[in-house]
């Protein structure tokens, strides 16, 4: 079966059961056997080496996943939060947790070829597992009957197909992208994973660690058939993380990929502001962001809001075709100095 008959709602319902019993979010992602211990709560930006160096007194500001939030407030908000629950999610045992990602943990990040991939790989887990937890929250239609009381036939509407197909669709492609990324970390051949940087003088203000498909670039151009449910689609992992120079902006993506993840990389090295390029390519696409304290608190608050608007954004890279080059019309956020775009 695939997402293409999802026309009939009672395959929607066996695929979305079929998605249930293939994938749980209560196991390991790592692809080894071996596992050790729970699972942990595991951060996806470095506590020590990212994390702490952005912080105040044990805080940054990152957006709140907390109680959920009255009907008249808006849907999201960024708030000061603990260091411990920012950027986490439970998807690794004990032991592949600390093993895994040694190398981001506790060695100086260098640029080697392994914690290239790793950082990748750790965002692409995160994907997943987030997706899984998605998918397992959609009802089966025998949930919906039972807690309605219905007891005749019920079908999905239309919209709620469309926006299932969607969904599993995405989840579908993120599983296949985190299923190449553990051939890789099983043969560990690092170099099937393309990465550039652009390194900046200056520390930045933000972190982030996240994997998206980029269906525009940052002039509007669009990259990928997404309207096209059989298409071929492609992923690109981005993280800014502070260095011992400054700041850098890796952006990763496979060997196999399409030009998709490279032609959006260069349309934020092109920009003429690379720092506010940077921040809008991670505020519009991803959740998974820390702000510094220092740089936060003081912003205006119609700043504050502009940044609350774009983490808002609903498939971002679609609003780059209505509204291109965003980062040139915003108003000012940061500058993190002169830069520079290293390949590795
Ligand atoms: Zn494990």
């Amino acid at each position: 079966m695939t997402l293409s008959d999802l026309h009939n709602p009672r395959a929607g319902a066996e695929l979305i059961a079929d998605f249930k019993r293939r994938f749980s979010t209560k196991i390991c992602m790592a692809p080894h056997a071996d596992h050790e211990g729970r699972i942990v709560s595991a951060h996806t930006m470095s506590l020590e080496a990212v994390l702490r160096k952005i912080s105040k007194d044990g805080h940054v500001y990152a957006q709140d996943f907390g109680p959920k939030l009255s009907e008249d407030s808006p849907p999201i908000a960024i708030a000061r939060q603990g260091l411990r629950s920012v950027s986490v999610f439970n998807g690794f045992c004990t032991k592949h947790d600390a093993s895994l990602f040694s190398c981001l943990e506790n060695e100086p990040f260098r640029f080697g070829r392994m914690q290239l991939f790793m950082l990748a790989y750790r965002a692409a887990a995160r994907e997943c597992y987030l997706k899984r937890k998605m998918c397992e929250s959609l009802p089966t239609l025998e949930q919906i009957k039972s807690m309605h009381g219905i007891s005749e036939e019920v079908v999905y509407t239309e919209d709620v197909l469309i926006h299932q197909a969607a969904s599993l669709r995405g989840a579908e492609e993120l599983e296949q992208l985190k299923s190449k990324l553990d051939g890789i970390l099983v043969s560990a051949s690092w170099d099937r994973m393309v990465s550039h940087a652009i390194l900046f003088e200056k520390p930045p203000c933000l972190t982030s660690c996240f994997v998206f498909q980029p269906f525009h670039d940052l002039n509007g151009k669009q990259l990928q058939e997404y309207e096209n449910l059989e298409a071929e689609m492609s992923h690109l992992a981005v993280s800014v993380i502070p260095t011992d120079q400054g700041a850098a902006a890796v952006f990763s993506w496979l060997d196999t990929a399409n030009s998709a993840p490279r032609q959006f990389f260069e349309s934020v090295v092109a920009s003429t502001n690379r720092t506010s390029a940077v921040i809008h390519t991670v505020l519009d696409n991803s959740e998974n962001f820390a702000f510094s304290p220092e740089w936060y608190e003081p912003l205006p608050e119609t700043t504050k809001d502009y940044l609350l608007s774009r983490a808002g954004l609903f498939e971002a890279s679609i609003e780059y075709h209505y509204r291109p080059r965003p980062e040139l019309a915003a108003p000012h956020l940061a500058d993190w100095g002169n830069s520079s775009v290293v390949p590795f």
